[in-house]
């Protein structure tokens, strides 16, 4: 008969199964069943007193089929929920589908499938697949981002942007995919120039016009709060702040000689070095630089050498390292003013300077500089030193020093006013004059730019704007939101935004004037729905507001979800996004908390043969085909104990046989050893003190053990998840228990001990193994559930290992006695004996010539 997980059915007595073996597929079924019949067995409390945990691993894309880094990703989570409930906690676990993007898209023109079914169907198949693995989600927190009850929480937030003045229209230059047929973010450019899906594609510039999110107004914040996050990876941190760019240095405008073009008449050059300016011998600009196109106008040739620097430049972003490159420039006969000095320096174009770092212009310093020495020397610029070493010697400080001398502490000769001053001195004063002739100033520069979120595809939250011919730029009035994406678009990738083409969604009428309006065809960008759809899961099927202030702030606290797991991939992308809208939130007066999560992990990938799982290598392991061989729990629990979390783990199909064996052998030790008798059963369910006395040495073998373990396990979750190391534990522990068979069989274990030993065991199991250990606690006649059966304790006393009294003679005189674990080694023994202070004292200056161990029994030195 079916019975919900919870229920408080009454079994009278437990009954023996007639057959030894383990058949997973059998008892996970019949769980499976069980546990569909409950919907609400995992949810959240609602105005609970218990304390609140949240833990949460990152919504997937629903790609079609989970593989096995999901199942890894997800086993940690749902292990550590488990341990929660079973610790008393109020615990919020949900999840959901991060399913907007570019995926749907190409599917629907590969197979003519509208990107709404392809998705939903995508969503059911695995979501079907979680549920038979048994995660323990909150199914009624469910989040899908690509519905509008979602999407319209996008919208919403836009608008507050917009009122805040923190989203901006502007056309500048982009990052463009030719595979996306889109606009991309910067962070969504890999290092070496190619697109975050398409790693093979380098990314181009384009002048459009786009939605811009001022991610910058928050940018010391966010580098400042890093400093707080003491349960990040130190890895992401590090990433994190290097994404930022914080560099302190100055601006300098040097003015152009003679006309000047449509962009402008100076050459503004960020430096961090600007006591070395003195020694600066030409202005270099990149080719993409704006004064480029000034110069080239009515400059044919030049124009064609520019186009090759391009190229270079191109060509060496796609091979990978643009700090490689051949250097090469091009002399434009063009001068700026040095405003230090009034001098004139020749303006050259250089493959190396690149246009999106910086301001796209360098004074180039040959003296003190390995790059602009190396150019130098390539094109025979002059090379000035103006930095001196400080040496201790007053006298040796005039030395020359070898080229290019790139250190800061030094002294500045060839620097007019400012020669004899440390460079840090020079950088101030220079700075200050700069500020005060107002052709420049201290400045500090970031590397972070606004979030471009504009998207040229259909799959995405519409942009809730429209264009009036008479009033400009209007936002669509929060009352009329959702603005709903519609739904048989013809998806192409012809370019331009297949919205576009929908004249029933672009036609509009403008709210302000009542006149005909066009709708915004972009999309956003899908990093905007990972970006809060944490919160949304406190509060999900709100239809007045995308959460409940209150009950976020009781979910986040004020340091945000307790612990969030996922990818390192995402350090640059959604950590800082949601870091910032978290920011804007709380600006917003939404929430409490600065930071989305307080701690995080970052779990390696699944490998096989140590290379990255791809259909192309043929290396692929199938969640389903590992449930279906082997079942989910050794799928789980092969994923969590194959290697440490954080670690890559390199696939072997040997290893989950052995999980598989391994479950085995607790399942036959179960029904081998179980005792059917109520009474004895009741008895073991009592205090330890009853059976704690008198325990035969075998019996207080597994006592041991057992502790042993749950310290292991408990201090694990605590801190350094190495559930690798949880599971041989518990291993071990099987192992003892087997070991101890034939003590069972004469009855040197007392039965209501081994009740006590068998209900532990199976609650240690539980967060890893869920399906085989539900099974075992019905087994063994437990009633309440399982999910909120509290987390065994363990006894400190009971788990120390046995000590022994060893008494050391020294030429068959007791002279000490040492204290060692009973199993300790010989050479433990010997060593503690010789570290013993009467011990020392007596052999103090003599020989010892013999050491005699009989074990457990005494230490005997022959001295000389
Ligand atoms: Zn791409
Ligand atoms: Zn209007």
């Amino acid at each position: 008969m079916p019975q919900a997980e919870n229920s408080k059915t009454t079994v009278t007595s437990t009954e023996r199964p007639n057959d030894e073996r383990y058949d997973a597929q059998r008892v996970e079924m019949k769980w499976f069943e069980r546990w569909k019949q409950d919907a609400s067995l995992y949810a959240a409390e609602p105005n609970s007193t218990k304390q609140k945990y949240y833990v949460l691993e990152m919504l997937p894309y629903p790609s079609g089929a989970l593989h096995m880094g999901h199942v890894r990703n997800y086993s940690i989570g749902d292990a550590l929920a488990r341990y929660m409930w079973m610790n008393g906690y109020n615990v919020l676990h949900p999840m959901g589908w991060d399913s907007f993007g570019l995926p749907a898209e190409n599917a629907a023109i590969s197979n003519n499938t509208p990107p709404r079914e392809w998705t939903l169907r995508n969503i059911a198949n695995m979501k079907a697949q979680m549920k038979r693995l048994g995660f323990a989600y909150d199914w009624s927190r469910e989040v899908t981002t690509c519905f509008p009850e979602y999407y319209r929480w996008n919208q919403w937030f836009f608008l507050k942007l917009h009122e805040k003045g923190l989203v901006y229209r502007k056309k500048s230059k982009v990052n463009w995919c030719p595979k996306c047929c889109t606009v991309l973010a910067n962070e969504q450019v890999l290092p070496n120039g190619c697109c975050w899906r398409h790693e093979d594609t380098l990314v181009e510039q384009r002048e459009l016009e786009q939605w811009f999110v001022r991610t910058t107004n928050y940018t010391e914040e966010l580098l400042r709060d890093l400093d707080r996050l003491a349960g990040w990876p130190e890895k992401v941190r590090t990433m994190q702040r290097n994404w930022i760019g914080r560099s302190e240095g100055t601006l300098v405008d040097f003015k152009l000689e003679g006309n000047a073009g449509p962009a402008g008449p100076t050459i503004s050059v960020f430096t961090t070095r600007v006591d070395t300016i003195f020694g600066a011998t030409s202005v270099q600009l990149a080719p993409e630089h704006p004064l480029v196109a000034d110069f080239t106008r009515y400059n044919q040739p030049l124009g064609a050498q520019v186009q090759q620097l391009i190229a270079e430049q191109r060509k060496a972003k796609e091979s990978g390292d643009i700090g490689e490159i051949e250097k090469h420039g091009v002399n434009t006969h063009r001068f700026a003013i040095n405003p230090y000095n009034g001098e004139r320096m020749p303006i050259w174009i250089a493959n190396y300077i690149l246009m999106d770092y910086g301001t796209g212009a360098i004074m180039s310093v040959p003296a003190h500089d390995d790059r602009d020495y190396e150019f130098a020397r390539k094109y025979n610029l002059e090379i000035r030193i103006v930095i001196l070493p400080t040496a201790n010697d007053p006298e040796e400080t005039m030395a020359e020093p070898q080229l290019p001398f790139t250190a800061h502490d030094g002294m500045l000769v060839n620097s007019g006013p400012y020669s004899g001053m440390s460079c840090s001195d020079a950088i101030r004063k220079m700075s200050a004059y700069a500020e005060e002739k107002g052709f420049g100033k201290a400045t500090v520069t970031y590397r972070l730019k606004d979030w471009g979120i504009s998207r040229q595809r259909y799959w995405g939250t519409p942009i809730p704007m429209l264009y009036c011919e008479t009033d400009g730029i209007v936002p669509v009035p929060e009352k009329d939101l959702p603005v709903i994406l519609p739904d048989s678009v013809k998806v192409t990738l012809a370019g331009g935004s297949p919205l576009g083409d929908v004249p029933e969604f672009v036609n509009a009428t403008c709210p302000k004037c009542g006149g005909p309006a066009r709708r915004e065809t972009d999309t956003m960008d899908t990093f905007v729905d990972s970006s809060w759809y944490f919160y949304r899961y406190t509060d999900a099927n709100n239809n007045r507001a995308p959460f409940d202030s209150k009950t976020a702030q009781y979910w986040f606290g004020e340091r945000g979800i307790d612990q969030y797991i996922g990818g390192v991939e995402h350090a640059i992308l959604h950590l800082i996004y949601s870091r910032f809208w978290t920011k804007f939130m709380r600006d917003l007066g939404l929430i409490a908390n600065d930071e989305p999560v307080e701690r995080l992990f970052t779990q390696g990938m699944v490998i096989k043969e140590g290379r990255k799982m791809s259909k192309n290598l043929g290396n692929v392991v199938s969640p389903d085909e590992m449930v279906t061989r082997y079942g989910a729990d050794a799928a789980r629990l092969y994923s969590l104990f194959a290697a440490p979390p954080d670690r890559d783990l390199d696939w072997q199909d040997s290893g989950i046989e052995g999980i598989q064996r391994f479950l085995g052998r607790v399942y036959r030790f179960f029904v081998r050893n179980l005792q059917t008798d109520e009474s004895v059963r009741k008895f073991g369910e009592a205090d330890w003190a009853i059976t704690k006395r008198d325990l035969s040495p075998e019996a207080r073998a597994i006592q041991r053990k057992l502790h042993q373990t749950i310290k292991r396990v408990s201090d694990d979750f605590q801190g350094r998840w190495h559930f690798n190391t949880c599971i041989s534990a518990i291993m071990e522990l099987v192992n003892t228990l087997y070991g101890a068979e034939d003590a069972i069989a004469r009855k040197a274990i007392p039965a209501p001990f081994l009740v006590q030993v068998q209900r532990s065991l199976v609650l240690l199991l539980a967060p890893f193994a869920p399906y085989l250990a539900h099974e075992l606690w019905e087994m063994i006649g437990e009633k309440e559930s399982l999910l909120r059966a509290p987390w065994p304790k363990y006894d400190a006393e009971l788990a120390k290992e046995e000590e022994i009294e060893i008494p050391v003679q020294i030429n068959g005189k007791l002279r000490s006695r040492v204290v060692v674990p009973a199993d300790a080694s010989e050479e433990f023994v010997l060593q503690r004996a010789l570290a013993d202070e009467k011990v020392k004292a007596a052999i103090a200056g003599k020989q010892v010539i013999k050491k005699i161990y009989v074990p457990g029994k005494m230490v005997n030195l022959v001295i000389k």
